[in-house]
């Protein structure tokens, strides 16, 4: 069945940057160290943090991020805490190398989902962008949870380095016994922004083209499949998740966007000083999800300009989308 996830509306989603180091240096690493510094979170600081958002929504899903969640040696903790805590479900993001053992300090009723990056369907175009060894470690990483009866799910950061690889990734998640796939569009932000968006960022009519077929095809083989809509054809309504959803995008440094796509920049709207959740003052991101444009998102008009196509009369062909609007396709 497929659907578009409008935001999940009632759901609260706090994503956890627990730190900013990571033991790779993937070619679109989406981590600005320059905005979001180099800590790493004592397991106190988590735990009360974990409470704060708690506080604002029990039901809240948590997803924990670096960096490389794994080189946190508390991870395990802060599990169990959120665990504890209440959260609706516990996700933990990895690039597969599972550090500090991961897999043997928690337990698969503990975890609902890791979810393994991978950017290409063989070795050599996902170590081209993700360096050396990447795709054997995060192979192997599957298979020791797969194994081990935890969840797991696939995320696959399409551009133009491994889109001709797409079509070789059913295959390879039927053999690996993932249970989710998740296509993401590459977004100029962290290391992207070096390598420029003509160079990474696909064409329209190849993602119009490629995506929502494989994604069918990955369905049909009983995988729940989720991508980002990006183009909205002229009978779609543009929302901003800002507006409407609630997302929290949090780093060490105590930062808190509501936009991923702002996190390039000091536009959070929201920190957490002395344990509290505070607003920050204007102009932040909240002054951008207000503006109405007929290209559809501001943040994607701003930086990534280059998927916008006009007519004649000056008018844009069609709206992008909210990064977070997914379709979703079940078996
Ligand atoms: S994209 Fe993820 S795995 Fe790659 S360098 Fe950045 S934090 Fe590490
Ligand atoms: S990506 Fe665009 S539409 Fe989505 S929250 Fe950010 S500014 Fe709003």
């Amino acid at each position: 069945m497929k659907k578009t996830v409008a935001f999940t509306k009632n759901a609260v989603n706090i994503f956890f940057h627990i730190l900013t180091q990571c033991n790779l240096k993937c070619k679109h690493c989406y981590i600005n160290r320059e905005q979001h510094g180099e800590q790493k979170l004592s397991i106190e600081t988590i735990k009360a943090w974990l409470e704060v958002f708690a506080r604002k929504n029990k039901t809240a899903n948590v997803i924990f991020l670096g960096g490389e969640p794994t080189m946190h040696p508390d991870l395990p903790a802060a599990v169990k805490s959120a665990k504890k805590i209440g959260y609706s479900s516990i996700t933990v993001d990895t690039n597969g190398y599972l550090f500090h053992d991961i897999l043997s300090k928690v337990a698969p009723d503990e975890i609902d989902y890791f979810s393994f990056s991978l950017d290409g369907a063989t070795r050599k175009t996902n170590d081209m962008i993700r360096g050396y060894e990447s795709y054997d470690k995060c192979i192997a990483g599957i298979r020791k949870a797969v194994q081990a009866g935890f969840s797991t799910s696939l995320i696959y950061t399409v551009s133009t380095l491994n889109i001709h690889e797409l079509d070789k990734i059913p295959l390879l998640l039927k053999d690996l016994g993932a249970n989710r796939f998740f296509i993401q569009v590459i977004g100029l932000r962290g290391e992207s922004v070096k390598t420029g968006q003509e160079k990474l960022q696909v064409l329209r009519s190849q993602w119009l083209k490629i995506i929502p077929a494989v994604a069918q095809k990955i369905a049909g083989l009983g995988i729940t499949v989720s991508y980002p809509k990006v183009f909205l054809s002229s009978d779609e309504i543009f929302e901003c998740a800002g507006t409407v959803a609630e997302n929290y995008f949090i780093f060490p440094n105590g930062r808190v966007y509501r936009c991923p796509l702002c996190e390039d920049f000091p536009l959070h709207s929201m920190a957490i000083q002395n344990n509290m959740l505070v607003k920050t003052p204007k102009i932040n991101e909240v002054d951008l999800f207000e503006l109405n444009i007929p290209e559809g998102c501001v943040m994607n008009k701003l930086i990534q300009p280059g998927n916008l196509s006009y007519n004649q009369n000056g008018e844009p062909e069609y709206k992008i989308a909210c990064c977070m609007l997914k379709e979703e396709i079940s078996p």
